[in-house]
């Protein structure tokens, strides 16, 4: 979590991840269980640590899953809402008339957005990212993609 805080009005994605389940190695003392070392012996009781597996179930990240795709970052995690990622576009020519440019400098702090096209930027989003949503869509962390029009504030 950075410090500056932004925000987007246009075409978002909705991710939903399905938990995933990985194996992972431990180590114990046999005798006083539980207890890991890194130690080929207890330092405790001198018994010969032994190595066991557990099953940890965990979210992959939007970036785990893309680097997986082989896709280049066309998306940016903004934040994380139960089990879905809320994710924008991070390709500008492909944001193009997919969200609203608002200008939050000081100096210019009187604006109208007006909500004119929201169906028309969510149809832009979903055509101009396209290839990516489909790939996203058919990897098995994805359990569904939605694309959205709203106005999220987040901190980067
Ligand atoms: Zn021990």
């Amino acid at each position: 979590m950075g410090t500056s805080k932004c925000s987007h009005l246009g075409a978002y994605l909705s991710i939903k991840i399905n938990k995933l389940t990985e194996k992972r190695k431990r180590k114990r003392c046999p005798k006083n269980n539980g207890h890991s070392t890194l130690y080929k012996y207890c330092p405790d009781c001198g018994s010969e640590i032994e190595t066991y597996e557990i099953e940890e179930k965990y979210y992959p990240s939007l970036y785990d899953i893309l680097y997986n795709l082989k896709l280049d970052e066309p998306f940016c995690d903004v934040f994380r809402k139960g089990d879905a990622v809320i994710a924008i576009g991070n390709n500008s020519e492909k944001n193009k008339e997919t969200e609203y440019n608002l200008d939050e400098s000081d100096n210019d702090i009187h604006q109208i957005v007006n909500f004119d096209r929201p169906e028309q930027m969510v149809k832009n989003f979903k055509t101009n990212y396209k290839e990516e949503i489909d790939a996203l869509n058919g990897h098995y962390a994805v359990s569904s993609v939605e694309v959205c029009f709203g106005y999220l504030i987040y901190f980067m």
